[in-house]
Order: structure tokens, then sequence, then C-alpha cells
């Protein structure tokens, strides 16, 4: 029988690269699609938002917000910088702490796979899982590599092969199988840092940006809300899109910075023969200023408002309860929210509790991040705690 590979990982992607850098001497990283790291490659706008300065476990979702802070802690952000800077590779902070390559995103593909070669692992690519069978501590893999069938045995086999956004690049149900394959409980999943649908209610407004501050469930974000032929997207609304359920609305308010009573007052001292809508336009992006007027059913000069009158639109700016259709799906979600429970795995090495030597890592596990870099630093840290782990054996 060959020697049994000294870990075999499932997904070339961040966190599974960022794994074979680690796990050792041997050790075989493969991918069905022919290059790997599809994903960093379409990151942050071709740009890879790689991690966030400010990244800790508040920054995560998961059924358990304890899990992800061992790793997180022991590969931390600064880490990654670290690794950056050793390779030459340089960056900027773009705003909210979000780091960004100042190269195309192939550069943090090119530095991971320099690592994994430096440490002597393997990448295969066109490769496929047949199988996998796990007796006397081992797992035994049937794998077709580049149309051709192979068996490999391992001690230590990681999954690490994504969550079920952008199938068009790779994204397949994988982990999800190989997790109830060995009895592991998966939670609910569904698309994250996705834009909401809102049936055609904005496409008059389609195009249209405004910062604001968007809350659901408790929770607020102040980024950029852009409105688009099929409802909402833009910066705040894939923010909030991890915290909303269906049936449940998202209030908005616009401008946040902006106190619109003392605004509106001091136009109405200034230059009260102004018509609202204009003056409001002055505010706010001109298309959206008219829609707010008439949606609050006033018009006329603002000389002719009241306090009192102006409430229903001052409403309508500061607390806009929208009631979503839905999302835009994993089509074109960010994320995937939910995944392989976290109770069943040990958060320092990401290893199964049940069945020694299986690994889940990246966002195959219950841990989403929020938009900003976040993610990645999720792939590079659950890697790095599953691959030190390994080699440590
Ligand atoms: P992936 O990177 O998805 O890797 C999984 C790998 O497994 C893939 O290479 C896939 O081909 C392979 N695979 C899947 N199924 C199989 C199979 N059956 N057999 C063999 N191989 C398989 N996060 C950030 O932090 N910053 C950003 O700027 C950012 N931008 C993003 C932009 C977009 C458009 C998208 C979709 C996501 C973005 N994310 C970003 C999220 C981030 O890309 C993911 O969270 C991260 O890639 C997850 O890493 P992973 O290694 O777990 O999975």
């Amino acid at each position: 029988a060959p020697t049994p590979l000294p870990a075999l990982i499932l997904g070339a992607g961040a966190a599974g690269l960022m794994c074979a850098a680690h796990a050792g001497p041997g050790a075989v990283v493969i991918d069905h699609m022919d290059r790997p790291g599809e994903k960093i490659r379409i990151s942050g706008g071709g740009r890879c938002n790689f991690t966030n300065m400010y990244a800790g476990p508040q920054n995560f979702l998961s059924a358990n917000p304890h899990f992800a802070k061992s790793a997180l802690s022991r590969y931390t952000q600064w880490d990654f910088v670290y690794l950056m800077g050793r390779h030459g590779v340089t960056w900027h902070e773009k705003t909210l702490g979000q780091l960004f390559c100042d190269e195309k995103s192939e550069r943090v593909i090119r530095l991971l796979l320099d690592e994994v070669a430096a440490a002597q692992a393997e990448v295969w690519l066109k490769t496929e899982v047949r199988e996998i069978r796990h007796a006397d501590g081992r797992f035994v893999v049937d794998l077709i590599r580049d149309g051709q069938p192979l068996t490999v045995t391992t001690r230590a086999l990681v999954v690490a092969s994504g969550g079920k956004s952008i199938p068009k690049i790779g994204a397949t149900g994988l982990g999800y199988r190989i997790a109830e394959q060995f009895g592991h409980a998966l939670t609910d999943t569904r698309p994250g840092l996705v834009p909401l649908t809102f049936g055609d209610s904005f496409s008059d407004l389609a195009g249209v940006a405004c910062p604001a501050r968007l809350s659901c469930n408790g929770t607020s974000f102040d980024e950029a809300l852009l409105f688009t032929h099929r409802g909402l997207s833009g910066p705040a609304i894939l923010q909030i899109s991890n915290f909303w359920h269906e049936g449940e609305d998202v209030s908005v308010r616009l401008c946040p910075d902006l106190d619109f009573l003392s605004s509106l007052k001091e136009e109405r001292q200034r230059a009260g023969r102004r018509d609202l809508e204009t003056v409001l336009a002055g505010l706010l992006p001109k298309r959206l200023a008219a829609q707010v007027v008439r949606d609050s059913g006033l018009k006329g000069r603002l000389a002719d408002l009241s306090d009192a009158a102006l409430a229903p639109l001052l409403d309508r700016l500061t607390d806009w309860h929208l009631r979503p259709t839905g999302t835009e799906g994993y089509r074109k979600a960010e994320v995937t929210l939910g995944g392989v429970d976290t109770a069943g795995l040990s958060s320092r090495s990401m290893e199964s509790r049940s069945v020694p030597g299986l690994h889940f890592i990246g966002e195959v596990v219950d841990v989403t991040g929020w938009l900003g870099g976040y993610n990645f630093q999720w792939a590079w840290s659950s890697g790095w705690a599953a691959g030190t782990a390994i080699a440590a054996r």
C-alpha cells in the first residue's frame, strides 16, 4: 500500500492553501478547478481585502460566538500583515480598517503558493473527490486526478471546500456532504453579505447611492446604501443582510451624520420660500429627495411647514422601515452563513471531536465574518490552526 500522506486538504482556496503551508512536508491540497484560489482572485474588487486591522471575535457570526476566539487570537491580522511584508507585498487601508493589496489579488495567491512550495507541500488541480472511507484511523480517499482514478490514504483529512456562494467559480456542497457522512451536525445555511430584493419598489432610484445607517435585530452599520433595479445593495446592505431573516424589517436612517430637523429649520429661516423638495435635494441625492417627499405626502414651501408638520418626513428620513422580499441568493452572496456546527469541533485545531484526524476550516464552518476582510482572516486563522496542529502531531 502507498505511504499515507501526512495531510490531504480538500479545497485550494484561502483556508486550504494556508493550512497546506503549515501542515508539514508532503501535505497535499487538491482542488477540482484548474486554478487555485479563484475567490481570492475576484475578491475585494480585484484587490483582495485580505484582513481588517480591527478584526476580533466581535466581527463574526456563529451559533457559538466564542468558537473563533482561539484561532483568531493565535494567528492574527498582524501575522498575515507580517507575512505580506516578508513577501514584499504592499497594501493600504481603504476605510474602516480594511486592508487591500496595492497590486492585484493574484499577488496574494502567488504568496500562498510560494508558502506552500516552501513548506514542501503540493497542490493538485483538476482533482475531484469520489469517495472517502475511514478505517483503522486512516482515511482512504478515491480521487480522479486529471481524468485518472487515484486512491490515497491519510491520517489527517482537512475539509476546506468553502461555502455555497458563486457556484460558477467552484463552490460545491462537498464539505457539507463529508460532514454528514461523518455524523457532524450542520447549522442552517443561507446566503450572507448579499443584496436584498424589494420587488421593483426602487427601480426609479436605480443607481442612487447615499450614506445610511441600517439596523436589524439590534445591530447597526453606517456605510453606503445603493439602490438597484432589483432592490438595495452597497456595503450597508451587505453587512445587515447577515443579520436579517425572512419576514423581518430593516430600518434605514439616511445620512446618519446629518441632523435633518436642524438643517430644515435653518433653511426655513434663511430661505423659507423655497420648495421642500428643492431644499431636501440639497441634503440628499435629487431623485431620493423627490421620492422621500412624495412618500411623506408633504408639498409646498418650507415656510408653510411647521416642525410638527415635518414629522412624517423626518420619520421617513430617520426610521424608514423596509421589508425585503428576499436576497439575491448564492449567485450574488459573498459568503454562506451557517455550516458545520462548531459544537463538534475543537476550537484549537478545528479537529472533529468524534472522528480524530478530520478537520474543517474556513467558510464551511459555522463562522461568518462581516464585510471588510474578516472572512479571509477567518480562513487564515482557522487554516493555520489546523495546519500547525497536524504538523505538531
Ligand atoms: P474558498 O476560498 O471558497 O475555497 C474553497 C475551494 O474549494 C475552492 O478553490 C473550490 O474550487 C474548492 N472546492 C469546492 N468544492 C470542491 C470539490 N467538490 N472538490 C474539490 N475542490 C472543491 N472575503 C474577505 O475577507 N475579503 C474580501 O475582499 C472578499 N471579497 C469577496 C468577493 C466575492 C465576490 C466573494 C464571492 C467572496 C469574497 N470574500 C471576501 C469572501 C471570501 O472569498 C471567502 O470567505 C473565503 O474565500 C473562504 O475561504 P475558504 O478557503 O473557506 O473557501
